[in-house]
């Protein structure tokens, strides 16, 4: 039945929506934060005020060795459609040549790892650079969304109100990290959410959880004894497409190249 009202009020809002694109002034344009609650919980154990968080992610390039444990957790965790290319989090590689050629691959988002290196000898280094939503600060995807079904949190993570979400895919395309899909059941857009049914209780992200190699770090990024606070004092820090001024907040550990 609810699917049913909601499948409904998809169509209507739908309908209305190229007129609402150009009504509706997205929350981050006028510089806030949504206030509102992330989910309905019905479960009354769980204490969270997203006032209390500002949440981000470090990835040290250096420990990541490809072993695609992280995709696997973030499918199986999130339940995300087994067809091929749906990924809330991927694994890229790296491979740099002599000839400053740079191949990039990444078999079906590394959730089985990768192959030996299939290059030859003119390959000086490869690397692998761990990816995901950056739950930036200016997002470009909540700036576009003509309903405000992106939003951000006001602990700073970027979600989807599935039930407001049209499918119209604007956000996918304003996403300049190819982090969003449109699920294929639902129709609505999907992407990673920090795990945020965990970070409410406490826990880490299945990806951090998952990581043999601790490459992946969690945590809060005002407090200053957080391990991910740590984590950028200790590190040269880099971020995907900075001249964007997107602001992530997925940050990187030696990461010596622009990575694209
Ligand atoms: Fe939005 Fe893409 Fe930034 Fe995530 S990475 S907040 S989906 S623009
Ligand atoms: Fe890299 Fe850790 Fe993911 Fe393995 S689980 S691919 S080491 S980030």
């Amino acid at each position: 039945m609810k699917n049913n009202i909601t499948s409904k009020r998809r169509d209507v809002l739908k309908a209305m929506a190229g007129f609402a694109a150009s009504l509706v002034v997205p929350k981050v344009a006028r510089g806030e934060k949504s206030t509102a609650k992330p989910f309905d919980w019905a479960d009354d154990s769980i204490h969270y005020d997203p006032h209390d968080h500002n949440w981000g992610m470090g990835v040290d390039i250096d420990k990541c060795i490809g072993c695609g444990r992280c995709s696997n957790a973030c499918k199986i965790e999130n339940d995300v459609p087994k067809e091929p290319f749906f990924f809330r989090t991927w694994v890229e590689r790296y491979q740099v040549k002599e000839n400053g050629e740079t191949i990039i691959d990444c078999p079906n988002g590394a959730i089985d790892g990768f192959e030996k290196h299939p290059e030859g000898d003119d390959v000086l280094r490869s690397f692998f650079v761990p990816k995901l939503c950056n739950h930036c600060e200016n997002p470009p995807c909540v700036q576009v969304c003509p309903v405000g079904a992106t939003y951000q949190s006001a602990d700073g993570v970027v979600l989807v109100d599935a039930d407001y979400c049209l499918g119209c895919r604007y956000c996918i395309q304003a996403c300049p990290y190819g982090a969003r899909f449109l699920h294929p059941v639902t129709r609505t857009a999907e992407k990673c959410t920090f795990c945020y049914h965990r970070i409410v209780r406490g826990e880490e992200p299945a990806c951090v959880e998952a990581c043999p190699t601790e490459a992946r770090v969690f945590g809060e990024l005002d407090q200053k004894a957080s391990p991910l606070h740590r984590f950028k004092r200790m590190n040269h820090i880099g971020v995907l497409k900075p001249a964007l001024n997107t602001e992530p907040k997925v940050f990187y550990a030696n990461l010596d190249m622009e990575v694209k």
